[in-house]
């Protein structure tokens, strides 16, 4: 399932990436309710949640409405945004036709030009992630709705214990399911070099950001990155499916890669044009590990 994208000569196919994917069921689950879309420009993985199929059923309807914008140069957030409200209908539809409670997390990023130069958009709906490698740094981008996460940022329990948090699995936003399916989005350019993950909680359950990070560094093919990531997340137990995709930049052909290591946030960049049309709700993601 390794594909390198080649620019080419299509001069109009501005930033170059190279991906791998990997999936598994993991140790204990009989079926595999994760759903995933590796299509240049856009990387994404879906966890399904709801009894009987509807799990499944809710993702892969999720990758379905997202497809249909795969092999653009680029994406808007708008077209991000219009994909997620499809989606959304058509999985509310499930419930009322089948009487299925079906949801799913959604998580990607996408190649997104604005003004000729090139950035990671990143979307997010639920607990499943999107990171991203420097050379300097790797850090979460994605920020999880959550009950873990709430009460980290409450303060009412340290980040390293939400792994092992019996909420751990609640999340408190997801496209469909009933509740809030607002998703947060961010901006970040294009740095030659970056290395961006999207996974789910099959894997950020199992194995901690250290080791996922020592992994990815480690690891020069995205391929070979992701089936080490998922084959790290089956040792420590595999109690939850496992859905991985390795995106990498290469060279930008024609937009301008940022070649300064500043990083700007959707909120920081918010007195530029980019920022038009995000919601108040988005959350940067938190300064961790900056140089
Ligand atoms: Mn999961």
């Amino acid at each position: 399932m390794s594909e390198n994208h080649e620019s080419g000569h299509d001069r109009r196919r501005t930033v170059r990436t190279r991906w791998g994917t990997a999936v598994d069921v993991g140790r204990s689950r009989a079926t595999n309710e994760d759903s995933v879309l590796v299509e240049h420009p856009l990387f994404l993985v879906a966890d399904g949640m709801g009894g009987h199929d509807a799990g499944e059923v809710a993702s892969a309807l999720a990758v379905e409405e997202f497809r249909v914008l795969a092999g653009r140069e680029s994406l808007e957030i708008a077209d991000l945004a219009a994909a997620l409200t499809r989606a959304s209908r058509r999985i509310a539809a499930l419930a009322q036709d089948g009487g299925r409670n079906a949801g799913t997390t959604v998580a990607l990023t996408a190649i997104t030009i604005v003004d000729g130069t090139a950035y990671w958009a990143v979307m997010n709906l639920g607990d499943s992630r999107v990171y991203r490698l420097t050379d300097d740094y790797f850090e979460q981008v994605s920020v999880d709705h959550s009950v873990v996460q709430e009460l980290v940022e409450r303060g009412e329990i340290p980040a390293a214990a939400a792994r092992h948090h019996p909420y751990r699995n609640m999340v408190t936003r997801a496209l469909g399911a009933g509740g809030e399916s607002d998703a947060d989005y961010w901006l970040i350019p294009v740095e030659p070099g970056d290395r961006m993950l999207v996974c789910s909680d099959g894997l950020t359950t199992e194995v901690e950001d250290d080791d996922i990070g020592r992994i990815l560094r480690d690891t020069d093919d995205p391929q070979r990155a992701a089936e080490r990531l998922v084959a790290a997340a089956l040792d420590a137990g595999g109690r939850d499916n496992v859905s991985v995709v390795v995106v990498d930049a290469l060279t930008a052909g024609g937009a301008r890669v940022r070649e300064d290591t500043e990083r700007r946030t959707a909120h920081e960049t918010s007195e530029d044009s980019v920022a038009d049309g995000f919601g108040d709700d988005t959350r940067p993601y938190p300064a961790r590990g900056r140089p």
